[in-house]
């Protein structure tokens, strides 16, 4: 990449270095990926087949529960979650404010109205005093996610939900295989909800998601919830959805689910690459290392966050915000929010910036973007 201020940089820095670059998950097991999908064409079964039964036996298996149910994003899972353990309509959900849209949009769409709490500057999840305060008798479920694979303090969570008969729906779509009181995320709560996006810990090469449970009641009606509210074929029983993974997705993501723990081991690597060079540099948090993080994301907070991009991307390396308007602030969410304000998430929300980091990554790109920090935060 050609330099544009002139001055000399290392040969290292004109790699170019993404924040996430799923066809290297391809690229990685190429060969047994296109013998799944060639097995599925063979099999010519396409929807709901032998592939997603394996695949929900097997996912279930490394959660540590007893059912998972396949669908077709983790906007769904989150939404069927919501939906399937029957909730009074208009209850309200309780979940951070600082994350993705698809959490309230999934609140919103099950029927219920998301109530945001701040979060706790020091892990980015959700602050627990806020949610006990906001615990009121219209309160139907918490929904904690596991923010940048760091998971929530799940058992003070799991004591307040029980001391008020709530629900527990984990949005652990940046978290397969994060763990938590000696268990993986998505077998803690009440349900757990997954997404199989492309650049997840666990990706799709196009969407998926699953719900992780261990009550075969509920997971009977989230298999009826996810096609028509069939029980039996054409016996729709209740009011349900079309939302199923396809076979090739789950064929896809059964190759790649054994490889799972050593990509996140991978990741937290890297995270101790980043904390070890950025700990000292001036005008950077990072986000410290924590047990049982899986680091979908590694977000250092930064004051001068957007010229930092910039700079960084100059220099060809991509980054990310996860997120820039914290959720209450945003115009679909807004008349769940009237008024309130929630300083900690509002400031992390002009503050986060995401480094790049997938299993993929070389250490010499972890070099190349540690190199570029200094140069890029100085005023
Ligand atoms: C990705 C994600 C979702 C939504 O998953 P989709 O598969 O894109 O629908 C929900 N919550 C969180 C925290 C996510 O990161």
């Amino acid at each position: 990449m050609a330099s544009t201020t002139g001055e000399l940089r290392p040969a290292a820095s004109s790699i170019r270095v993404p924040l996430s670059d799923p066809a290297r998950g391809w690229a990685e097991l190429a060969p047994e990926l296109g013998r799944a999908l060639e097995q599925v064409v063979d099999a010519g079964a396409f929807i709901l087949g032998d592939q997603v039964r394996a695949f929900e036996q097997e996912f279930a298996a490394y959660c540590g529960v007893t059912d998972a149910v396949a669908v077709a994003s983790g906007t769904d899972a989150l939404t069927l979650a919501l939906a399937g353990i029957g909730l009074e309509p208009g209850s309200d959900v309780i979940t951070s404010a600082l994350g993705s849209s698809a959490t309230p949009t999934a609140i919103v769409r099950a029927g219920c109205r998301p109530a945001f709490v701040d979060i706790d500057p020091s892990t980015n999840n959700l602050d627990l005093d806020q949610v006990a305060a906001r615990l009121t008798p219209r309160v139907g479920a918490i929904l904690p996610v596991h923010l940048y694979g760091r998971p929530v303090a799940m058992s003070s969570l799991l004591a307040l939900a029980a001391e008020h008969r709530v629900a527990v729906i984990e949005d652990a779509c940046q978290a397969h295989g994060a763990e938590v009181m000696g268990r993986k995320v998505g077998a803690l709560g009440t349900a757990g909800c997954f997404s199989f996006y492309p650049t997840k810990n666990l990706g799709a090469f196009g969407d998926g998601g699953a719900i992780t449970c261990s009550d075969p009641a509920l997971a009977a009606r989230l298999r009826e919830l996810r096609q028509y509210g069939w029980r039996e074929r054409d016996r729709s029983e209740v009011l349900g959805f079309n939302s199923r993974l396809d076979e090739i997705q789950a064929a896809f993501l059964r190759v790649k689910l054994p490889h799972l723990d050593r990509w996140n081991a991978r990741r937290q690597q890297i995270a101790a690459l980043y904390e070890q060079a950025l700990t000292s540099l001036a005008g950077v948090r990072t986000p410290g290392l924590s047990d049982g993080h899986v680091f979908h994301l590694y977000a250092i907070r930064t004051g001068s966050r957007n010229m930092v991009r910039a700079r960084l991307s100059t220099l060809g390396i991509g980054t990310g915000v996860h997120y820039p308007v914290a959720l209450h602030m945003q115009p679909a969410f807004r008349s769940f929010a009237a008024n309130i304000r929630l300083p900690h998430a509002e400031l992390a929300s002009s503050e986060v910036l995401s480094l790049p980091i997938f299993p993929q990554l070389s250490d010499v790109e972890v070099e190349v973007v540690i190199g570029a920090l200094p140069e890029s935060i100085a005023a």
